[in-house]
């Protein structure tokens, strides 16, 4: 009796430099396994002048899609033919899928962020103040998609304001849209009392100590730092010590990396089992 051939599985890598820590394989083995999709996903470490030449031989091979990770968002929303209405707006994508007819972009951190905002932390924006720290490429990818929740204040505080001051010119219609006081500050001096603050600078990969003052967020608050792991931990102490709650960034990837498989398969797994599963992995590793 012969027996079809199964075709091969689709191919995707989350492309960077570095990406040896990334847990993105897991998560998209975990969403493979949960919707039944066949997909294959890879680490590709492009090294700092590499990324262009990696994505394209990628592609030229055959894989279907890729996510790109620091620091190259800028330069894959670059690459695409089209890109989506949030990865324009952000002017940074997190994914790429190769299409015949043109190369699509997309950003899905905003989403991906929101999503373990309001969902997993149970937290609601509409109506609060919110501090985001940082106007890099995460900042970037999460501002659209913070407005459309409808804080009543969004504040953007950035070690360099000027990088703050053009972030939130480019999404002040749509804050006015929204009804959604932005401004932007410096970290010395962001405001007082956000009931969120969420530190989506590079200050903890770096080491480095928290960026705004102490009473920068409510007792009553919500903080979340888009790091995880033991680098993300000072800045949770300090939330805590605050007596605020604490989230480090493990909901948000699983989060973004679902919205990537869905642009991709079609299909939108249920992100929060593959948390729980993640966080188990890695207190065992
Ligand atoms: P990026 O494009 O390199 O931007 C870095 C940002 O951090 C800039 O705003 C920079 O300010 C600021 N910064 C750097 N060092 C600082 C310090 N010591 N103190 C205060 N601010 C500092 O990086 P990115 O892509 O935005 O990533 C930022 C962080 O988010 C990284 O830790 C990354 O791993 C994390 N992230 C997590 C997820 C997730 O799914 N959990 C997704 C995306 C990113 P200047 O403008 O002054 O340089």
């Amino acid at each position: 009796m012969t027996s079809a051939a199964q075709p091969a599985p689709a191919r995707y890598a989350v492309i960077g430099h570095p990406v040896a820590h990334s847990r993105s394989p897991f998560i998209h083995a975990q969403f493979a396994r949960q919707t039944g999709q066949a997909i294959e996903y890879t680490r590709i470490d492009c090294g700092a002048d590499g990324f262009v030449a990696a994505v394209r031989a990628f592609a030229a091979g055959g894989a279907a899609g890729c996510n790109v990770t620091v620091p190259f968002k800028f330069d894959a929303a670059a690459l695409a033919a089209v890109r989506t209405e949030r990865a324009q707006l952000a002017g940074a994508a997190n994914t790429l899928r190769f299409d015949a007819d043109g190369w699509l972009a997309d950003n899905t951190d905003g989403v991906g962020l929101l999503r373990d905002i309001e969902h997993n932390a149970a937290f609601g924006l509409a109506g609060r103040r919110v501090l985001l720290v940082g106007a890099g490429g995460a900042g970037a990818g999460v501002l659209g998609p913070l407005l459309t929740a409808r804080p009543r204040e969004l504040v953007v505080a950035n070690r360099t304001p000027a990088r703050a001051h053009a972030l939130v010119g480019r999404h002040a219609s749509m804050a006015r849209e929204a009804g959604v006081t932005l401004r932007a500050a410096t970290l010395q001096a962001p405001g007082r009392s956000f009931d969120l603050v969420i530190n989506a600078s590079a200050s903890s990969l770096q080491g480095a100590a928290v960026p705004v003052p102490d009473d920068a967020l409510a007792r009553t608050g919500l903080a979340i730092d888009l790091m995880y792991g033991a680098a993300a931990q000072d800045f949770l102490d300090w939330a805590r010590r605050r007596g605020a709650q604490a989230r480090d960034g493990l909901g948000m990837l699983v989060e973004q990396a679902a919205e990537a498989f869905q642009l991709w398969r079609g299909v939108r797994p249920d992100g929060a089992p593959v948390l729980q599963a993640l966080r188990e992995h890695l207190a065992r590793a």
